[in-house]
């Protein structure tokens, strides 16, 4: 949007006091994340005019329009379109740009301004195959509708042409990729990673089901050097009841298979997760064999939710979920014991050493953030300016969340 908009001849600004237009591209995939939306776009000085765009508007457009005074409002993956509502709401127009708004596809050869001149972020499809029961994305997303190989590989050789060197293939499942048009997520990491270039590639996640599909040749495929050993892959439960009522489709069972086999394949494989803490049914002892399964599986990574029940989802229809007291202490302990195997595993890189390519700048001047083959996340202090380079590390030091490095000859 930022880069449509500055090729129609809009000045993009950073401050709002300088600002016409302020547009909000909004998420709404849990309950905190729609009230911290709401809350912003309630800040928002009346002397600007307003656009809302992304999920929000599409997943809760009641509440948007009960509680928030805005001038334009349309959903998702808008593309060149927000040209046209910023000028309709220029003009004094009220825009509300909904109607098959979930069905959205921009090309992927629009202008942009990237957040991050280094990392490059393809949205391989949008939507998906599932109608998981908590979900309210499927109503701002769709149904799966992906890009062709080719679109993908040309809009990689443009931003590599642009310095990018880290692509991110994005999607609300990767997995399912060309499952509408007659390929597949293995097929497009061959094809990208036939690219000339020095490049890395981060697949983003993936449901259980859609990639048990595509097991061993998406592990064959995982084998270039250009991916990173990085597997996203939200589980969301450790118990087959609580999974089935989710309407997920796999069980634990399936879940370590495909974790198993990952790791057998890249011993230091990343690991990343999602779990939902309180579903509805969930009893005390499907919440254990969630934590049994963690204990088990040791993910690098866990993204634990509660369960907040989501407009017109079945979910928000089922009986049985605990008070919110006892799924705010689930959490806390899924929590604990997340971060607990995460430091365990990060100390297993003490004393690794290799290439680390810096993709952001940390948490002050002098230090950097840098990503290994396995994706780790790895600070590097350095007072030149090292973002977009490769540089030779030796860990020195472990974290629950990233890990620390001195650079090596
Ligand atoms: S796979 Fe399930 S959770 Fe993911 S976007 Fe689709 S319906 Fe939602």
């Amino acid at each position: 949007m930022a880069g449509c908009l500055a090729k129609a001849g809009y000045t993009l600004v950073n401050s709002l006091a300088e600002a016409d237009v302020v547009v909000y591209n909004t998420c709404a995939v849990k309950g905190p994340t729609e009230n911290r939306m709401i809350n912003f776009l309630k800040l928002a000085t009346k002397d600007k005019k307003l656009v809302v765009v992304g999920c929000l508007p599409l997943i809760n457009f009641e509440r948007l329009q009960r509680e928030v005074f805005f001038d334009g409002a349309a959903g998702p993956a808008l593309g060149e379109k927000i040209v046209d509502v910023v000028e309709a709401v220029l003009r004094g127009e009220k825009v509300l740009a909904l109607d098959n708004a979930e069905k959205a596809k921009p090309s992927l050869n629009l202008p942009r301004v990237r957040v991050n001149p280094v990392v490059g972020i393809i949205p391989i499809n949008y939507g998906c195959l599932g109608s998981c029961s908590y979900c309210c994305v499927v109503f701002a997303r769709g149904r799966l509708r992906s890009y062709t190989v080719d679109e993908i590989v040309e809009r990689v050789k443009l931003d590599l042409a642009s310095g990018v060197r880290e692509f991110w293939l994005t999607s609300q499942d990767t997995a399912c990729y060309g499952l509408d048009i007659g390929t597949s997520l293995p097929e497009l990491l061959r094809a990208v990673c036939s690219i000339d270039g020095d490049f890395k590639i981060r697949v983003g996640m993936m449901t259980p089901n859609m990639a048990l599909k595509i097991l061993d040749e998406l592990i064959e495929a995982y084998k270039d050097e250009k991916v990173f050993k990085f597997l996203h892959i939200p589980v969301q439960s450790g118990d087959n009841q609580v999974l089935a009522q989710m309407r997920r489709f796999y069980t634990t069972e399936d879940f370590k298979k495909i974790v198993n086999a990952f790791r057998g394949a890249f011993p230091k494989m990343t690991i990343a997760t999602d779990v939902i803490c309180g579903f509805p049914g969930e009893t005390r002892e499907a919440f254990e064999k969630t934590l049994r399964l963690m204990e088990e599986v040791k993910p690098d990574v866990v993204n634990v939710s509660k369960f907040f029940a989501r407009p017109k989802t079945l979910a928000a229809k089922m009986d049985g979920a605990a008070p919110f007291s006892e799924i705010k202490e689930r959490s806390s302990m899924l929590s604990s014991l997340a971060s607990k195997i995460a430091f365990e595993r990060n100390m297993e890189w003490i004393g690794w050493s290799g290439e680390v390519f810096i993709d952001e700048q940390g948490t002050d001047p002098n230090s950097w953030v840098g990503r290994n083959f396995a994706y780790k996340p790895v600070v590097v202090k350095s007072a030149l300016n090292l973002l977009g380079t490769v540089v030779r590390i030796k860990i020195s030091k472990a974290f629950p969340t990233y890990l620390e490095g001195e650079t090596i000859s």
